[in-house]
């Protein structure tokens, strides 16, 4: 529960019960901190009262409302930060973060041992069958990290022949690296000052590291492609000076995939006009992705998992948050 600004606590609460007949209980193997949870945690986002927190998951089915057809108890699932019924016009269109009948995909909160997931037939994709243990870990990053890493590579639309950028060295930007090797692209450069995180963005694929940032770093991507700039750029931070540099590094015709929820970012109108740079991105359709990213994970073709560089018992919820807060861990994964 975060209580207020750097105060997080582990306290006993009641279980989540069925509420709606379209809802699934799921236990929770492990957990994990998201860096979007140090928004509220450092007191940028603000909170109403002691909030739950935790928004990524995966599981194992305890129970489903008397509406659920396709998610039984007993199944393994990965799901998302926001729940989505996966048939409205948007969600078939690929957009299911912003389904018509959006909601929190664990507004219990997923940092706990149960959580109670809404539109479980829609939001919920089962594995085939009980992954291995050593498994999990990745299966949880496919809930948000890698999905919103994936779409930041999609929507900046790496793919063979281009050269991809990559602001932003948190969990979602190395993921972004891995998405980019998997889309194929020829050249991907991660943007990075810490030594272990530019050796998994190496591991994930990235074929050259910039350390420089803001208009430094802009300045050197274009001077890694013959003075243009990349092809397409993925912003994976959120900050005014990650959005210009993502913006500025990215080609005429190119293209930038933002994924770092933006906080007080203002884009000049001019300079964007004139720099015919597409922008795309936003929260991300991480259920569309799924099934893709749970085969590529069960078939160990990736292994996201390698994001978690900090493991400690849920009680020490609040020192997994420090540790990311002060960037000692990439990612903090929590055992129930
Ligand atoms: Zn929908």
């Amino acid at each position: 529960m975060l209580y207020g600004p750097r105060d997080v606590r582990f306290e006993e609460r009641p279980d989540p019960t069925i509420i709606e007949p379209t809802d699934a209980l799921i236990s929770l193997p492990i957990t994990c901190v998201c860096g979007s949870d140090l928004w509220p945690y450092r007191g940028i986002a603000p909170i109403d009262g002691p909030t739950p927190m935790g928004h990524e998951y995966v599981g194992i089915v305890e129970e489903v409302g008397s509406e659920v057809r396709l998610i039984e108890p007993g199944q393994f699932v990965v799901g998302s930060f926001f729940a989505s019924d996966n048939t409205c016009e948007i969600c078939r269109a690929g957009y299911h973060s912003s389904c018509v009948n959006r909601q929190p995909g664990a507004p219990t909160g997923s940092q706990a041992e149960y959580a109670r997931i809404p539109l479980a037939d829609g939001t919920l994709v089962a594995t085939p069958g009980m992954p291995p243990e050593d498994m999990i870990p990745s299966l949880l990053a496919a809930s948000d990290v890698l999905g919103t890493g994936w779409f930041g590579a999609v929507a900046a639309e790496a793919a063979p022949g281009k050269t991809v950028a990559v602001v932003g060295d948190g969990a979602v930007g190395l993921l972004a690296v891995l998405a980019a090797k998997q889309l194929g692209a020829d050249r991907i450069i991660a943007m990075s000052r810490h030594e272990s995180r530019q050796n998994l963005a190496r591991e994930f694929g990235a074929t050259d590291i910039v350390s420089e940032r803001g208009e430094d770093g802009a300045a050197r991507i274009k001077e890694m492609t013959g003075g243009l700039g990349a092809h397409s750029v993925v912003e994976a931070v959120g900050t005014q000076e990650s959005m210009m540099q993502a913006i500025r590094a990215t080609r005429p015709g190119g293209h930038v995939g933002f994924v770092g929820v933006l906080h007080d970012v203002e884009i000049p109108g001019e300079e964007f006009f004139f720099s015919h740079v597409h922008l795309h991105g936003g929260p991300a359709p991480v259920r569309r992705f799924l099934p893709e990213l749970i085969e590529l994970i069960w078939e160990r073709k990736i292994d996201p998992g390698k994001v978690f560089d900090l493991t400690l018992p849920l009680e020490e919820v609040a020192e997994g948050y420090r540790a990311m807060d002060e960037r000692r861990a990439i990612k903090t994964l929590l055992r129930p």
